[in-house]
C-alpha cells in the first residue's frame, strides 16, 4: 500500500535538490504533492512531469519568507483540497562568509529564509491542522547545527534555532494531533554542496563514516518515515541522516 494516501502535502523548495527528490517520492506514494518554491521554472516542470506519470502534484510560486504569500498560497491550498496534513519545511538558502566579513545584508538573507519563512509556513499552516486534529511537520536541520561550520556563522544560527523551534511546536501542538520534527542531513550531493570546490567535498567525504556524500532521495526518504503515520510515536525528534557523521 502506498504510505500518503489521501495526504495532502506541501513542500517547500521543492524544485530542486532535496525538495524535488522529497517531492518526486511523495507523490510516488500517493500524496496530493504541492510544490512551494521560487523556482517557476524547475517548479512547473517537476509538477507537469509527475501528473504526466499519473501522480498529484502541482506548483506554487511562494517566497516564504513572505507572510503575505504564505498565507495566500495556504488558502489557495485549503479552497482546492480542503485540507493539509503534511508540511515539510524544507526552503533554505546559504549565503556563506567568515565572522570577520559577513555582511548584515547576508545575515538577516538567511534568518528570512531558514528561520522567519519557517515560522510563518508553520504558524499559517498548522491553524488548518489543528481544525482536523491531524498534521505531520517536518523541518530540514542540518548536522552542521550540532557541530558548528566554519564560514557559516547565519546559517547556523537558524539550523540550530530550527532544532528549538521543533522542540518548542512538538510541546504547543502536541496535543491537536500534530507531531513536529526535524531531519539533521549530513553532506548531501545537491546544487548547495556541488557548488563548493572538488577540495572542500573530499575533506567532507573523509569524515563521514560510510565515506561519501548522501543522496537527495535518502533524505525523502527520511522525511516521507517522519511525514508518515508510522511516526505517530515520534515528536520533537531530531533525526541525523549523515551516514555516521554525528557518532
Ligand atoms: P537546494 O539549494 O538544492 O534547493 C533549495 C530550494 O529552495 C531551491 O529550489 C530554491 O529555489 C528554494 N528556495 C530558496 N529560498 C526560497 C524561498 N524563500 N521560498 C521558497 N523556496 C525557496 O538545497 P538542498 O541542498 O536541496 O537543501 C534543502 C534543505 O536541506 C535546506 O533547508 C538545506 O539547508 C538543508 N540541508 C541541506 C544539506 C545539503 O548538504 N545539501 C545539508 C543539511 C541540510
Amino acid at each position: 500500500m502506498k504510505r500518503l494516501e489521501n495526504k495532502v502535502a506541501i513542500i517547500t523548495g521543492g524544485a530542486a535538490g532535496i525538495g524535488a527528490a522529497t517531492a518526486t517520492r511523495f507523490a510516488a506514494e500517493g500524496a496530493t504533492t504541492i510544490i512551494w518554491d521560487l523556482d517557476e521554472t524547475r517548479g512547473n516542470a517537476l509538477a507537469e512531469q509527475l501528473c504526466s506519470e499519473g501522480k498529484k502534484a502541482s506548483f506554487a510560486k511562494v517566497n516564504t519568507a513572505k507572510y503575505e504569500e504564505v498565507e495566500a498560497a495556504t488558502k489557495a491550498v485549503i479552497e482546492k483540497f480542503g485540507k493539509i496534513d503534511i508540511l515539510i519545511n524544507n526552503a533554505g538558502i546559504t549565503r556563506d562568509s567568515t565572522l570577520k566579513k559577513m555582511t548584515p545584508e547576508q545575515w538577516q538573507q538567511v534568518i528570512d529564509v531558514n528561520l522567519t519563512g519557517v515560522f510563518y509556513c508553520t504558524k499559517i499552516v498548522s491553524e488548518y491542522m489543528v481544525e482536523k486534529n491531524y498534521g505531520r511537520i517536518v523541518n530540514a536541520s542540518s548536522v552542521v547545527a550540532l557541530y558548528g561550520n566554519f564560514g557559516q556563522t547565519n546559517y547556523v544560527a537558524t539550523k540550530a534555532g530550527l532544532i528549538g523551534m521543533t522542540k518548542t511546536w512538538a510541546r504547543e501542538l502536541g496535543k491537536k494531533g500534530i507531531t513536529v520534527n526535524a531531519i539533521a542531513p549530513g553532506f548531501i550531493a545537491t546544487e548547495m554542496v556541488s557548488k563548493m570546490p572538488e577540495n572542500v567535498i573530499d575533506a567532507m567525504k573523509s569524515k563521514v563514516p560510510v565515506a561519501r556524500l548522501g543522496q537527495p532521495e535518502e533524505i525523502a526518504a527520511a522525511y516521507l518515515f517522519l511525514a508518515s503515520d508510522e511516526a505517530a510515536y515520534i515528536n520533537g525528534a531530531t533525526l541525523s541522516v549523515d551516514g555516521g557523521m554525528t557518532i
